[in-house]
């Protein structure tokens, strides 16, 4: 055992993150807490979604890392995956598959609760450089990160309101079909039987949660504009969804037309090339990051200078 430990202390000195950052001693203590796991050939070790509660070092053989379909990296001994641990992602951003029989050393959160209360130093010093690869690794696979650049135009209506979206469609089809059109489920069908508007995507009805796929869209980036009739004269089991979906847009900055006369300010505005570009600073978000940010430093000052 003794001699495992040192060609494993030797592997992680030639080439893991923590090479050149811990010393021989330190590389000792760490190893000493990770348990060896041995995968077969084709052996699926992470897969995407899943909590991202550990990390792992190759200790021997190959793995593939996955996104989308895409072979994004090809590990070798005393390359570290799994570092999405020490981010804020919470969960595995892709899948790792054992490419012919492998060994990694494991490190859980158990290990890192561990080492945090005999080392300390040893224990943020590891954090810090996992944090770092998590970072340099996301940026370098950002373009495989990006599931969908398209910006769709959303088009919802209530009952009482869908007839007048089909004629507002139906007269502004040339510039609708400007867009990738996402809508809730039943309006969705209706504009496709009525208006003849292929879809490119459907959500749920709205009240089944279609309104809250389209903010968590906005969320992500992906719409340019909301057109959604709203019934004035009526009452709605998703009036908090409603809500949700036209504060979000206010949020995101997105035009927002609850009627057929903005629908044509809308419409108008997002054809008009000139007016679109340049695109508007939304200060709201970045205010809001560094108010965030502000709160994350600020609790976890307090959690290290508790006892
Ligand atoms: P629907 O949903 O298109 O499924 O009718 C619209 C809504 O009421 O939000």
């Amino acid at each position: 055992m003794q001699n495992r430990r040192k060609d494993l202390i030797d592997i992680l000195k030639e080439k893991s993150p923590l090479a050149g950052q811990l010393t021989d001693y330190e590389m000792l203590e760490i190893i000493r807490l990770m348990p060896l796991h041995a995968y077969r050939e084709n052996a699926t070790i992470l897969t995407k979604g899943e909590p991202a509660n550990s990390l792992m070092f190759l200790i021997s053989g190959e793995v593939n890392v996955h996104l989308n379909e895409h072979r994004v990296a090809k590990l070798t001994q005393g390359d570290v995956f799994g570092e999405a641990m020490f981010s804020d992602q919470g969960i595995r951003i892709a899948d790792a598959v054992a490419v012919e029989p492998t060994e990694v050393l494991l490190f859980d959160h158990s290990t890192y609760e561990y080492l945090l209360r005999e080392d300390t130093k040893v224990a943020l010093k590891c954090k810090l450089i996992f944090e770092q690869l998590y970072k340099k690794n996301s940026m370098a696979n950002e373009y495989f990160f990006t599931k969908d650049p398209a910006k769709y135009l959303a088009l919802v209506a209530h009952n009482e309101m869908k007839k007048s979206l089909v004629n507002f469609v139906q007269s502004h089809v040339k510039k609708i079909n400007m867009f990738p059109l996402v809508a809730t489920g039943t309006t969705g069908e209706l504009l496709y039987k009525e208006a003849k508007v292929v879809l490119t995507k459907k959500v749920k009805s709205g009240p089944l949660g279609g309104d809250q796929a389209i903010g968590q869209m906005i969320s992500n980036d992906n719409i340019c504009g909301v057109i959604f009739f709203r019934d004035p004269l009526s009452a709605h089991p998703h009036h908090a969804d409603i809500e949700a979906l036209g504060r979000l847009c206010d949020v995101y900055q997105i035009p927002l037309a609850t009627n057929p006369t903005t629908a044509v300010a809308v419409l108008n505005y997002l054809t008009d090339a000139e007016q679109y570009e340049p695109p508007l600073v939304n200060s709201l978000l970045d205010d809001y990051s560094q108010q965030q940010a502000q709160v994350v430093q600020g609790e976890s000052t307090q959690s290290q200078d508790s006892p």
